[in-house]
Formats: structure tokens, sequence, C-alpha cells
């Protein structure tokens, strides 16, 4: 049996921190890991942030279910799950994709939580693993499954190296040039090829 595995933001949908900074116009909440490299202190930031502005959970998601996935999106994730069992392997939050994941027909998804207070402010995160993507890989080696995973950035090539195969999707040249061992294309219907390549059954397009 094979799953496909697939990150979410920058291969299914925009990076939704961005999109949020834009819709709001918050300036700050642009920062992300190539700012501030420790996830930790990027993430308290962000929360102040959000605090500061007086936005609860609701109001974020308001704001996020005006986020469309990217264009092709959708078809692409209806053709690989006609083939494949599919998981998205993601480090957002549930709380945040609901919005996204809803026009994405709901295919399951690995990621962390957000936690809130009462009055419905967010307070805090909880990370469900250290390098959640690649242990997700693992654990379905151990039940038998093989894997092909997609996915654009830095946290995603310890899942393209665990998995069976792995494909660069969207990604940066500074990564494509960093990880040459990854087939890599920029548009769905070239995912789907790698996807039909790295399969061992016989699929069609
Ligand atoms: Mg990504």
């Amino acid at each position: 049996m094979e799953i496909a595995c697939l990150d979410l933001e920058g291969v299914l949908v925009p990076e939704i921190w961005i999109e949020f900074a834009k819709k709001t116009g918050i300036e700050e909440l642009k920062a992300t890991t190539r700012d501030i490299p420790d996830y930790d202190v990027l993430m308290k930031q962000r929360l102040r942030i959000l605090d500061q502005h007086g936005l609860k959970l609701k109001d974020i998601q308001e704001v996020i279910a005006t986020l469309k996935p990217l264009d092709g999106a959708v078809e692409f994730v209806d053709w690989l799950r006609e083939r494949f069992q599919v998981i998205i392997l993601s480090d957002t939050f549930y709380e945040f994709s609901q919005p996204l994941m809803r026009q994405l027909g709901f295919p399951t998804l690995f990621c962390h939580r957000l936690i809130t207070d009462e009055n419905d402010r967010v307070v805090d995160y909880k990370l469900r693993q250290a390098d959640p993507k690649r242990q997700s890989i693992r654990a379905l080696q151990t039940i038998y499954y093989r894997t092909i995973a997609a996915g654009d950035s830095y946290n995603d090539t310890t899942m393209l190296a665990e998995a069976d195969a792995g494909i660069l999707f969207h990604a940066p040249q500074n990564v494509i040039d960093e990880f040459p061992q990854f087939p890599a294309v920029h548009t769905y219907e070239d995912l789907k090829k790698e996807f039909i390549k790295a399969s061992n059954r016989n699929l069609t397009l």
C-alpha cells in the first residue's frame, strides 16, 4: 500500500501567517523563521501581537476563511486521493487551517494545536512532537506503508529523505540547489507525473 504525504503551506495553500498579515495589515506578523530562527520566540511574538490587536481565535479564523487554496490545489488533491491514501503533514495549527481544509474537502491532517482560554484568546500553542513530519513517515513505515512525500521548504526535507520517494514542489532555488537528490517541479501537472513515477503501481494521469 502507498500513502502520499503532502506539506500544506506553499504546496496546497498560501503561507497562512503571511496572508493573514497582509489581510489585517499587521506588518509585524510577516516575520517568519527566516527572520527569527527560534520557532518558540517567533510563535510567542505572534501570539503577543494577536493579543495586542485584540484578535480572538474567531476573528483570526474569519480572516483565514477569506483565503483560498492555491490555483489548481483542490483538483490536485482530488486527483491524488483517487490514487493514493493522502495525509497532510504540516507545521500549522488545526485551529488556523480549518477554513482552508474545508475548501480542500477536509483531507487527513497531522499538525499542531493552539490553546485558547475561556474568552477565546489564543494563549499558547502545543507542538505535536519534535521533527513531526519525519516521525509521521517513520510511523507509517512501521505499519508497512510505502510513502511518497512532497514539500516546498527546509522543514520538509527530513520528511522527503525519510520517505521512500521525496519530491520538491514550489521550492525556492536555494532549497533545490541544496537538495539535488530530490526531483523539483513547479506545476501540479508535473507533480502528478512525479507521483506516478514514484509509485510502484501502474498509474495514469
Ligand atoms: Mg511549506
